[in-house]
């Protein structure tokens, strides 16, 4: 804080100053990474101050979009993969070893970067109604990039199904070099146990243990299960809530355990295939990841799109944070949850993707920031 110095007039009270300074920024700036990967985990954890005023709760979030290798959690889980791999000897480096993967954007580029860093090929397999930016992203780092119409997981050319036998092909085929590797995000036990890891004991440091609800979307379900897998037993009392999309069935299976409202019937799963801007989160089927901590999950809250739009709006005005679609679905949420509980309880939420990883689609749908005009309450977005 530079005003401190501003304050002093004679240049030796400046000096000793600027000395104090420069000693706690050295603190503060650790020690030197290795490579990218020694920049992933140890996320700051922010108060967002507009959400918290409003709302009397303290609202945390861990900004995960500072993970240093892809900018996002899938950073975690893509290191976690690779090094379960390679202790497997299902990787070796320099070999022409490919790393395959059915992705909507973001464990694609974790896994890409990384695979640059430790001598792999990367193939990715995504849906072609994502934003843009992310395949131009993945082509940049070198990744091979097979973009696919959406389809049902029952459908081969569903973008998962496709990885997965792309894999198959590579390793069976004499003619290329290496092997093919399906990372399998949504089923393998890397993915969770990367947050049960490092997200989880994370945030238990940083609150010192004193928190009350964690609050997470679900796009493979490995960050809610392996924080409340981890979090659970030391904190009995915690809420672990899910923040649903809409179009995805995960509410459904939190509240009723099935994937549709049973209250409802005959078309109920046509129903659920909603469109939606929001990406990276929500699911339809059963996945290893969210089932392993199911029992865990407390609650779920719904997002519409018009709140998530709404609250990556208001941060931007309010607290200068730029994010992306799922971070926005989780702010709501976790405002929902504020309410819900009353004043003085501590809620910590994920900070997942930059806003600028979104602009051509979830950004795109939105009025420019700015002007008093565009004054809405929290309350107004919340009941939006
Ligand atoms: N946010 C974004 C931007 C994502 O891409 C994902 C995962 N696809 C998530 C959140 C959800 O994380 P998880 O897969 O651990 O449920």
């Amino acid at each position: 804080d530079i005003s401190r110095l501003s304050k002093t007039d004679d240049i030796e009270s400046l000096k000793k100053n600027l000395t104090d300074i420069v000693e706690s920024l050295e603190r503060e700036a650790g020690s030197i990474k290795e490579g990218i990967e020694g920049c992933i985990g140890n996320t700051p954890l922010i108060k967002i101050k507009s959400l918290s005023d409003a709302t009397g709760c303290e609202i945390l979030a861990k900004a995960e979009f500072l993970n240093g290798a892809g900018n996002s959690p899938k950073d975690r889980v893509a290191l976690g993969i690779i090094q379960l791999a390679e202790e497997r000897g299902l990787l070796v480096p320099h070999s022409g070893d490919t790393v395959y993967e059915g992705t909507v954007g973001s464990t694609g580029i974790s896994l890409a970067a990384i695979c640059r860093a430790r001598g792999y090929k990367a193939h990715i397999c995504m849906p072609d109604d994502m934003a843009i930016e992310k395949s131009d992203l993945l082509q940049k780092l070198g990744a091979e990039v097979e973009r696919v119409r959406p389809a049902p997981i029952v459908d081969q050319n569903q973008f998962v199904n496709l990885a997965r036998t792309r894999a198959t092909e590579h390793t069976k085929n004499p003619d290329k070099p290496g092997r093919g590797l399906f990372a399998d995000q949504f089923e393998t036990e890397a993915n969770w146990l990367a947050h049960f890891a490092g997200t989880g004991p994370e945030i238990y440091e940083q609150t010192g243990g004193s928190l009350n609800a964690f609050v997470s979307g679900a796009g493979t379900g490995g960050t809610i299960s392996g924080v409340a897998l981890y979090l659970k037993p030391k904190l009995p009392d915690i809420k672990i809530v899910l923040a649903d999309p809409p179009g995805s069935g995960l509410f459904n299976r939190v509240k009723y355990g099935v994937m549709f409202d049973p209250k409802e019937r005959e078309g109920t799963r046509r129903r659920h295939q909603v469109d939606t801007i929001i990406e990276g989160i929500g699911i339809n089927r059963v996945t290893h990841n969210f089932e392993v901590g199911r029992e865990l999950v407390d609650d779920a809250i719904r997002v519409t799109d018009d709140q998530a739009l709404a609250m990556a709006k208001w941060l931007v005005e309010h607290d200068g944070i730029f994010v992306g679609s799922s971070s926005a679905v989780n702010c709501v949420a976790a405002t929902k949850l504020a309410k819900q509980l009353g004043p003085g309880h501590r809620i910590v939420t994920l900070l997942c993707d930059s806003g600028a990883r979104h602009l051509s689609k979830f950004w795109a749908s939105t009025e420019p920031v700015g002007g008093s005009e565009d004054d809405v309450s929290l309350e107004e977005i919340i009941n939006s």
